[in-house]
């Protein structure tokens, strides 16, 4: 990685004639129900570029969906990794435990807001972990219900699928879903305040008219879980007004309701914060994460409050891989990196770097309803010219013309009208600005 060029390069068309063949390839062996967002094949990356099978070098606003955020290959992650593989590979943490593992727990415990005693479970994917928060949480309180929330995303397994609320890709056809799961409102700032500007700008409202359907529909006596990202991710990056999540934890609080942040996509220095939580002061009971925590490598947690943690019955939690050994060593490198590193400061930067150009450009565009995020998970939510209709048609435009001009860019939200930025947090200024430029002239054309 370190011999990477830091340059955007289009050495080719996009996609290039080996991206091409293997497109083809692809169509004959994978299935095509799992989509790619660019027909470009990757060969090397780093710092803040992807370099592909064709010798194009793409800048990097994806960072993998904001699982290389310490930067791809990471010095001292290959180093942990490429150490550790020669040791061995596998024993099965529930057959012959090992160090790694133990270490992972303990820098999670340690990491995650609350001063209270904690524990630590190790799982392979975030779909996975969010799965056994839900089953730590519903045999803490012998509860059955689950609340999500508008828009969120929590995975594509079966319960996941439930928690998630978005049918069309993650849904349609795939029912039926686990029972026992229903969903509540979210403080969205942008469209709220479309109808009501106090719904908007004060969280507490918002949360007040959330409990009110938790009340009344499910009530509290059947319910063991609220899960909620504290930044929403595939939802559109939807930062809920201040107020909102501090009120619902207090709801939770009171009424023997486990409170599970989805630290998933926030986690890791992401957001500015080692914790998305942080930023509006709260301790949830159980803390999931996954994608940033290992460089790369599969690798998920669920981390709480030792009582709710240590409910489950010996055995009751697991599975063949969870904590891999290679995937521990590769989060105790990426824990450091973010720690020695100062990530958690360079995503403020980022973040500051990245509003300022962005409300700029919001300025002279009345295409751009909305930017907002934390740290380096910042988004823009397109819409129709002096309106705050969802443009998710410009929104495919802009970014397959930053695809052919070599910048990944991501989008997500309900309907499909959001740009979102995740870059590594290994990504130099001057690609970043320089990615952003790409975007402000193709969107200045389009
Ligand atoms: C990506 C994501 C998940 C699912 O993680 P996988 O590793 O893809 O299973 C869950 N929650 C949030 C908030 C996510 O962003």
């Amino acid at each position: 990685m370190s011999t990477l060029e830091q340059s955007r390069l289009l050495a080719t068309e996009i996609p290039g004639p080996r991206s091409v063949e293997l497109a083809g390839r692809k169509t004959a062996a994978v299935s095509r129900a799992v989509g790619t967002t660019m027909p470009v094949y990757a060969q090397r990356a780093g710092g803040g570029i992807v370099e592909d099978v064709d010798g194009n070098r793409l800048i990097d606003l994806g960072a993998g969906i904001a699982v290389t955020t310490v930067g791809n290959a990471a010095p001292r992650v290959v180093d942990a990794v490429s150490a550790q593989v020669t040791e061995f590979t596998h024993t099965c943490f529930m057959v012959t435990p090992y160090d790694g593992y133990v270490s992972v727990c303990e820098h999670l415990n340690r990491l995650t807001p609350g001063s209270f005693e904690k524990r630590s479970a190790l799982f392979n994917s975030g779909s996975e972990a969010v799965e056994n928060a839900i089953k730590i949480a519903r045999s803490y309180t012998r509860k059955p219900a689950v609340v999500a929330f508008d828009h969120a995303y929590h995975g594509r397994t079966n319960l996941t699928m439930a928690l998630t609320a978005k049918s069309m890709p993650y849904k349609s056809g795939f029912g039926p879903f686990a029972p026992e799961i229903y969903r509540a409102p979210l403080s969205y700032p942008y469209r709220d305040g479309l109808v009501d500007k106090e719904l908007a700008t004060d969280g507490e409202v918002a949360a007040e008219r959330a409990i009110t359907v938790i009340d009344k529909q499910i009530g509290a006596g059947n319910l063991a879980a609220v899960i909620i990202e504290p930044i929403q991710g595939e939802g559109g990056f939807i930062v809920p007004a201040p107020g909102f999540l501090p009120t619902l934890r207090a709801w939770c609080a009171d009424n023997d309701v486990v409170f599970i942040a989805d630290e998933v996509q926030t986690g890791f220095a992401r957001t500015g914060a080692m914790f998305a939580c942080e930023h509006e002061g709260i301790e949830p009971d159980l803390i999931v994460t996954a994608k940033g925590i290992a460089g790369g490598l599969p690798l998920s947690a669920v981390t709480g409050r030792a009582e709710i943690m240590d409910a489950p019955h010996v055995s009751g939690l697991g599975g063949t891989y969870g904590g891999n050994p290679i995937a521990c060593a590769a989060a105790l490198a990426t824990i450091e990196t973010i720690e020695v590193d100062g990530l958690v400061t360079r995503a403020q930067e980022i973040e500051a770097l990245m509003m300022e150009r962005l409300h700029r450009l919001q300025a002279e565009d009345d295409r751009i309803g909305d930017v907002r995020g934390r740290g380096a998970m910042i988004a823009v939510e397109l819409v129709k010219s002096g309106t705050a209709e969802p443009d998710p048609e410009l929104t495919k435009a802009l970014t397959s013309a930053a695809h052919q001009a070599g910048v990944i860019v991501l989008t997500c939200g309900t309907f499909g009208n959001v740009l979102r930025f995740l870059p590594p947090l290994s990504i130099s200024d001057k690609l970043l600005i320089e990615g952003l430029d790409v975007l402000a002239l193709i969107l200045a054309d389009l």
